[in-house]
């Protein structure tokens, strides 16, 4: 047997608005892109959607629109991918991680307060594994120090927790549209945002801080744009928001598909001794199903050979070279995210990832351990 790690769903829907996107005039970022934020402005319940080429872009441009920079201090968790961190240290903030709950992997709000200091000024938690940070606590944190939040949701569309949903307790929440996300279209992103002025922000300094893009000038007379701000090449474009939409609808179905796959795999996992299970907390995604073993390395070559690809979803940020040797972080800064990160596995999940094939996986990692 043979086990992929990831299988997109895209087909014969997408495949069609694709090709009824390249009969229209307008490619790049025009009404397609418009109809798309409409769209999943409505699904989250958020007033406004920017859709962006990247969750990487959309964090930066987050931190911009709220005029965050040299001088100012951005909180996140180091387990998470690097793009969180790197906006922050993009954006010429300086970056303070706080230490994460062990057992379930997401930033600690106790550590949070720890790191907070007269120059903080925004908190980013992240939703790891399509599982939501404790929004209550950090933003009863922010509003005690007055601090923007910034939700890093690229792994938690539909995620909620504590009667809270994705987005909801953010000033902004940002979204991934990567090849290995829930809803993708190779590479998109999105920022959700409750004030009607940051979008109309966040809206320009996707496109250079221009004042109007082709597609809003099309038609007219001919008009001057003018540029205001210093902003990026960012844009999600009609070809990638005909591929996004039809996704939409279906990402309650394949989430609980994924679900039945996650408590087949805890069923199966859920009692052995040398298996940690990720604490579940709320109502998840189902994104990604990852374990805690000791020796991971050595156990992940042998799950090559059995021919299951895995993943690790992370080692902590704060570990990597550029991290250590760039900017002097010791792997002790953050004890408990350098353990988790050391233990994790991410093994595979998808929803038309056939049962037989959990359970090929499940006795594999027994046998292994064995
Ligand atoms: C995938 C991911 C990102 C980056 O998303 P891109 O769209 O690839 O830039 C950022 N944060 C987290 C937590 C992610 O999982």
């Amino acid at each position: 047997m043979n086990v992929d790690f990831y299988h997109h769903t895209l087909g014969a829907e997408e495949k069609q608005a694709v090709s009824d996107t390249l009969d229209n005039l307008f490619i790049a970022l025009g009404p397609k892109v418009e109809e798309f934020e409409e769209k999943f402005a409505d699904y989250l319940g958020i007033p406004n959607v920017v859709a962006t080429s990247s969750c990487s872009m959309s964090l930066l441009l987050a931190l911009e629109a709220l005029g965050i920079g040299e001088g100012d201090e951005v909180i996140t968790t180091p387990m998470t991918f690097v793009a969180t961190s790197n906006a922050v240290l993009q954006s010429g903030a300086d970056l303070k991680f706080a230490d994460i709950d062990p057992d379930s992997g997401l930033i600690d709000p106790q550590e949070i307060e720890k790191q907070i200091t007269s120059k903080t000024e925004a908190i980013i938690p992240v939703h790891l594994y399509g599982q939501m940070a404790d929004m209550r606590a950090v933003r009863e944190i922010a509003d005690a120090h007055d601090l923007c939040v910034i939700e890093d949701s690229a792994q938690a569309i539909e995620a909620t927790r504590d009667g809270v949903s994705v987005g909801e307790l953010g000033d902004m929440a940002t979204f991934s549209f990567y090849a290995t996300k829930p809803m993708t279209c190779g590479n998109g992103g999105a920022i959700a945002v409750h004030n009607d002025e940051l979008a109309e922000k966040l809206s320009e300094l996707r496109l250079h801080g221009v004042t109007k893009s082709a597609a809003d000038r099309h038609g007219d007379e001919y008009e001057h744009w003018d540029m205001d701000k210093l902003g990026y090449k960012a844009p999600m474009t009609d070809i990638d928001a005909s591929i996004l939409m039809p996704q939409l609808n279906r990402l309650e179905k394949q989430r609980k598909q994924r679900k039945d796959l996650v408590n087949l795999y805890r069923e199966k996992l859920g009692d052995h001794p040398d298996i940690d299970l990720v604490k579940r907390k709320g109502e998840p995604s189902y994104h990604l199903f990852t374990v805690r073993v000791d020796n991971r390395d050595q156990i992940l070559s042998e799950l090559d050979e059995y021919n299951i690809d895995c993943a690790v979803n992370y080692r902590a940020v704060h570990t990597l070279e550029y991290y250590r040797e760039e900017l002097g972080y010791r792997p002790d800064d953050f004890p408990k995210a350098r353990m988790f990160g050391r233990r994790t596995i991410s093994l595979p999940l998808y929803p038309d990832l056939e049962r037989e094939k959990v359970e090929y996986v499940c006795d594999s990692l027994k046998e292994i351990l064995q």
